[in-house]
């Protein structure tokens, strides 16, 4: 069963529709935040990378990615809790750099809500309404302050919303959770902004009431009709709630699509390792609707790669066919584990050296000998985002090149103490250590990601450089690590100014 049809149960009750709904008059389809060239540096390390992004009224767009990669600090620059470093936000086509938190159209909700204990739910919820100035012509400075009764309409139908109509006068410290998260909400839509952002508001809810507040939340948003920006590094919470999904990871935006394109069409590797479970393998698209991996030459449906470019692969455990016997299908193996996952069995086969993940309503108990076809539709060929290492650095002494924080042994023929040069490291030239003293420079471990013969591992080092390293050894997330490089399998080059050093191969 497909990952979308299995959480698709999780909407399957009809809502009642909504009798209270308060929405501004919003036009579907048209950019509110447009999000343009936004870097944002903290202490000289770079959280945003020149990242822009629009999004449309009225939809519910999830930003997801690891922890770190820079979700929240997106949503604080929107909310104006941070200013980027360059690059504008746009709200409704207004430049809003400059526009203090509370005069701008948005709300935030926040993962710890925060509600004023000495208050009861209704106080909680009429607190900003009480301190609001409204524009009213015939007051006499203009504007005044909503009358009591204004508040209690507008309290009452934002717990409505919420479902906690019968909860103004309960003490907020009796709630639980979930229903303090609610309050929360209430309390961010209550002043009807045309923005609401969701910084993992679910995140300290216990499962169950996470998944009740997952509904729930869907349904406000469809009652509010206004734009949603939700924050959150659950990858099951972003495909099951959003309209369009914004993968991020380090600072920059990985994909942006419907959850099921980005189910089924992951753009990278990153994309496809971080959404689901999946199996993912390095290849060669020999040609056209031709691609090689594990040593098998398969039938495929994409078509455009260079000949014999190298690619990532990516199967979904659920689309692999899984046989008794062998010689059946394109790949024969053995059944490792057998785990029942409630609808359906997850094993580990065996096969070509790969450990597949495989998917299927059928048991095969560990030890059975089994085929595997894939359907050229199930192979998905995505580009490889790097290719080489590439860095800037300096010959500081002959076979010395400084570059990353750390001196590398490099062989220097032809160039000259001084020389600025473009640094080439392929990902096969470098080794990472367990002690970090061992290596040249320390670095922390930031992904790690199995492609079939090998791990691809990313490492960040101390001078905010990435380093891609294809390795058999698989290598534990933030780890701190060591990192050493063979020099006689890095190239160098010139450096001409005009160049742009950052630019990926
Ligand atoms: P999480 O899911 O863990 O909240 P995130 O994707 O929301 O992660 P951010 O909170 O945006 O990530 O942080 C991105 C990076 O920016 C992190 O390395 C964080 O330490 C750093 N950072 C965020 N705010 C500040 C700040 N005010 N000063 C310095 N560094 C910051």
């Amino acid at each position: 069963m497909n990952f979308l049809d299995k959480i698709k149960g999780l909407f399957g009750k009809k809502q009642a529709p909504a009798e209270t709904p308060t929405p501004a008059p919003q036009k579907k389809g048209e950019n509110i935040i447009e999000i343009k060239g936004i870097t944002k540096v903290f202490d000289g390390v770079t959280v945003l990378d020149d990242l822009s992004l629009g999004i449309k009224r009225a939809q519910f767009v999830t930003l997801l990615g690891p922890s770190g990669c820079g979700k929240t600090t997106l949503l604080r620059l929107i909310a104006g809790f941070e200013t980027p470093t360059e690059g504008e936000i746009y709200i409704e086509g207004v430049p809003i750099t400059g526009v203090p938190p509370y005069k701008r159209p948005v709300n935030t909700v926040f993962q710890k809500y925060a509600l004023f204990p000495h208050l009861n739910v209704f106080k909680n919820v009429a607190f900003g309404l009480k301190l609001k100035k409204i524009a009213d012509p015939t007051a006499k400075k203009g504007v005044r302050k909503y009358t009591k009764q204004e508040i209690a309409d507008k309290v009452n139908r934002a717990l409505k919303l919420v479902g906690l109509e019968d909860y103004g006068h309960r003490d907020v410290n009796s709630l639980s959770g979930g229903q303090q998260q609610r309050v929360a909400i209430a309390r961010a839509i209550v002043c009807e902004p045309k923005v609401l952002l969701l910084d993992e508001p679910l995140g300290a809810l216990d499962l169950k009431m996470r998944k009740e507040m997952q509904i729930e939340l869907k349904k406000m948003h469809e009652d509010l009709g206004i734009t949603f920006i939700f924050v959150t590094h659950d990858q099951e919470e972003a495909l099951t709630m959003s309209d369009v999904v914004v993968v991020m990871n380090d600072g920059i935006i990985q994909q942006i699509d419907r959850p099921k394109k980005i189910y089924d069409e992951p753009k990278n590797a990153f994309v496809a390792d971080f959404i689901g479970e999946s199996n993912l393998l390095s290849g060669v698209m020999e040609k056209d609707y031709t691609i090689s991996f594990l040593g098998k030459t398969l039938t495929c449906v994409d078509k455009g790669f260079e000949k014999n470019e190298r690619v990532d692969v990516v199967i979904r455990p659920e689309d692999i066919v899984i046989k008794a016997g062998q010689n059946k299908g394109h790949f024969d193996g053995v059944v490792m584990t057998t785990v029942f996952k409630g609808t359906y069995y997850e094993m580990i086969v065996l096969a070509s050296d790969y450990e597949f993940t495989v998917q299927s309503q059928s048991e095969f108990r560990p030890g059975a000998e089994v085929s595997l076809e894939i359907v050229p539709d199930s192979i998905h060929i995505m580009k490889k985002i790097l290719t080489i290492n590439k860095y800037l650095g300096s010959v500081t002494g002959e076979n010395l090149v400084s570059f990353c924080g750390g001196e590398f042994e490099i062989p220097t023929e032809g160039f000259e103490t001084g020389d600025e040069v473009v640094v080439y490291v392929p990902f096969d030239a470098v080794e990472l250590t367990d002690d970090e003293a061992d290596g040249v420079i320390g670095a922390a471990v930031t992904q790690s990601i199995y492609k079939g013969t090998y791990y691809q591992v990313q490492v960040y080092t101390d001078t905010d450089e990435d380093f891609y390293i294809d390795t058999a050894d698989e290598w534990d997330m933030d780890d701190r690590v060591g990192v050493k490089i063979d020099g006689g399998k890095v190239r160098l080059e010139k450096y001409e100014p005009a160049a742009d050093e950052t630019e990926a191969e």
